[in-house]
């Protein structure tokens, strides 16, 4: 996705180029990405490239599109992190907890024991949340070890476009 200074959208977190750029697997229309700061492991992102803030703003083959993405994505970090289950979140509105007013889907791998409480994702994506991609609070993947997961994920997630 390229934008230009005209954006009008360019104090939105997932309208920035930069973080577009840092995608690992995209569609003409979404882009999918790794957390800076995962809950857990394989903790990644899928963002439509235009700004829509909720889900009910995509036409529906956009939202066929976006999930038919999603699943694959999802399918690619089971496999890569050796996972057996994964979370799906969207909160959409202020009162759902959504903290950056642009679409996002939290896709978090499962695997038994990962969470003292196998629940306890939800509270930990509401932190996510509130310091997505840049929690002074939480361990955070230096830049290159994100450039680094991001590079693999790009591999193991090659064929999907195919
Ligand atoms: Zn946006």
């Amino acid at each position: 996705m390229q934008l230009t200074n005209n954006n009008p959208n360019a104090e939105c977190l997932f309208c920035r180029k930069e973080i577009t750029e840092k995608s690992f697997c995209s569609t003409p229309l979404f882009s999918a990405f790794y957390n800076i700061s995962p809950i857990l492991p394989g903790h990644s992102l899928v963002i439509p490239d235009k700004h829509y803030e909720s889900l009910f703003e995509l036409s529906d083959d956009e939202l066929s599109e976006m999930m038919v993405f999603a699943r694959k994505i999802t399918s690619s970090l089971k496999t890569f992190f050796n996972c057996d289950g994964f979370d799906w979140t969207i909160q959409d509105g202020v009162s759902a907890g959504q903290t950056v007013p642009h679409l996002h889907l939290h896709i978090v791998p499962r695997k038994p024991l990962d969470l003292p409480e196998s629940n306890e994702w939800y509270k930990k994506i509401q932190q996510s949340e509130e310091h997505i991609l840049d929690s002074e609070n939480r361990a955070r993947l230096n830049e290159k070890e994100y450039a680094e997961i991001t590079q693999r994920l790009k591999i193991a997630c090659a064929s999907i476009n195919e």
